[in-house]
Order: structure tokens, then sequence, then C-alpha cells
């Protein structure tokens, strides 16, 4: 929640000694001032199916990363039609650098770049906003129908944090949690749709296509991109419903991988291909993860 009716509520609510939950759900009814974080992935987005369309050297690339840009903007929209006044698109994808800047909607600001921070593809975010969007995400690793289904790297097998695997959209979800931020709607194949479901409980979903494994039956873009508008903005008018991610630390990951690289400081090897690090604070992990992954 943020200035005008945000700053005025949340003094009404701190006055009546209500706690954030309630000011956050104000807001949302409210739906004014939200300031709203949406992280883009690439293998997700409608449309896409293959490798080369998600790789800046493929004939198709230019084509998808439009797409791609088209499909972030409806969930701009969304969010402004929920009454959002602060729109930051982080451009989550490989080189980081696929969102087409005049494309996408003016109203949005872009992040682009790749970072050796371990926020990644969620840098950016902090306690200022009010709620995370996923848009183009996809399956974990090992998800055998999902569409380029992987977590972070080819390399990984599986990544656990608390006993618990988890996809990009895990982790990146618990980042945001350390700042108190919720995500409230994420777009992508049925199966991290179904992942995100699992591990967050309530989360608004959008399917953008069925995967089954290297085909995928898709919705027309332009059809998933109205359900992404009308879904993000019922999702932020109704704010309150949803929870930031939380695990309790210690953090203690466990990653597979299909081939060892140095082992991170404080890391320890348990098995063949397979480590295990824990620490207090999440994005220490993160570094972790990122040196071995
Ligand atoms: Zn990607």
């Amino acid at each position: 929640m943020r200035r005008g009716i945000g700053v005025l509520l949340t003094a009404v609510v701190v006055g009546l000694g209500c706690d954030n939950q309630m000011s956050e759900e104000r807001a949302g009814v409210m739906g004014e001032g939200l300031k709203v974080f949406i992280s883009v992935d690439m293998e997700g987005i409608a449309g896409v199916t293959t490798g080369s369309e998600v790789s800046s050297s493929g004939s198709e690339y230019q084509y998808f990363r439009a797409l791609t840009t088209l499909e972030a903007s409806a969930a701009v929209e969304g969010a402004l039609a929920a009454g959002a006044t602060e729109i930051v698109v982080r451009d989550g994808h490989g080189s980081k650098n696929n969102i087409i800047p005049d494309l996408l909607h003016k109203e949005a600001k872009l992040l682009r770049g790749v970072t050796d921070r371990p926020e990644n593809m969620m840098l950016g975010i902090d306690e200022s906003f009010d709620a995370v969007i996923f848009i183009g995400y996809h399956a974990k690793a090992g998800t055998a129908q999902g569409i380029l289904a992987h977590t972070s790297s080819g390399n990984v097998i599986d990544l656990s944090i608390n006993g618990v695997s988890i996809p990009e959209a895990g982790y990146n979800a618990l980042i945001a949690g350390l700042y108190g931020v919720p995500v409230v709607m994420v777009a992508g194949d049925n199966w991290i749709c179904d992942q995100v479901i699992e591990l967050f409980g309530e989360v608004a979903t959008v399917e953008t296509k069925v995967g089954m494994g290297v085909a995928a039956l898709g919705l027309h873009p332009e059809v998933v991109r109205e359900r992404i508008r009308a879904t993000t903005t019922s999702a932020l008018r109704d704010l309150g419903r949803f929870g930031p991610y939380r695990l309790e630390p210690p953090y203690e990951m466990v990653l597979k991988v299909r081939r060892e690289r140095s082992l991170y400081p404080g890391a320890e090897r348990t098995g063949e291909g397979e480590f295990s690090f824990s620490s207090m604070d999440f994005l220490e992990v993160m570094d972790a993860f990122n040196a071995m992954k």
C-alpha cells in the first residue's frame, strides 16, 4: 500500500490498532494506490512451445518476445484497472533483455538486464510493493509433461527448501515473502498453475496452454491476454485473500544436479550430484544455489 488513499487508510487502520493484513484488505477493496511487481519469464507465454522460440539466436525469437511483451502489458492493464498507481515489470528470462521497451504498456517501468544479485528474476522487489504477479512461468525440473520445464538451469534435477521441492515460482515467491509481499496471480502452462496452487494455496492462475511434453495445446494469445487482464484485476481487488509465501528459517536447501560444479563455501556434498546448504538468510541460500546449479 502506498501514497494517497493508502496512507490515509494506514493512518485510520493503525489508529484503530489493526494489523497490516487488515490495511492490505482495505487497500484491496478500495483498489487504489497499489504498487505491483510483475516478474516475466518466457517459457510459459501463450504460443511458446520450443526452446529456440525463447532463445535469442532462434529465428522465431523476435516474434515470441513481442508476444511476451504483450502478455506482460495485459497484466499491467489488469493492475491499472484495479487501481495500481506504480507498476514495475522485471524482465526475468535468459539475458533479461527480452521485453521490447516501447511495446510494453507505457504506465509500467521496465527493469532489464542481468544481475549477480541473488534476487535475479525478482530484482527490484522490496516491502513497498503490495502484490507480485508472475507471467510466462513454467513448471519445475522433472515435470514430464511441462513445456520447457526446468529449474533455473538445465543442470538442475531438483531443488528443495525445507523438504519442499520448488519451481522458480517457489523461490521467487519466497524472496517476495521476505518482504511480506504475496504472489497473487501466476500465468503459465497447466503444470506450473498446479504447482503454485499446491505451494501457495490461495493464488489466482491463468493457464496459457496444456503441456504435453514437447507439444502444447495452446489458447489464442489474445484470449490469454483477456484472461490475464481480468484475473489480475479481480485478484488485486481482493488482495486480502492472499498471504506472502514463507517457509520457516533456517532454510535447508537440497540441490540435485546432473553435473557437479564447485562447492559453495559452507555447502556439503551429500551424494553423487547432491548438495545441501543451510542458512537463516534465504538470499544467501539463493547465492549458494546460483553458484552450484
Ligand atoms: Zn525462462
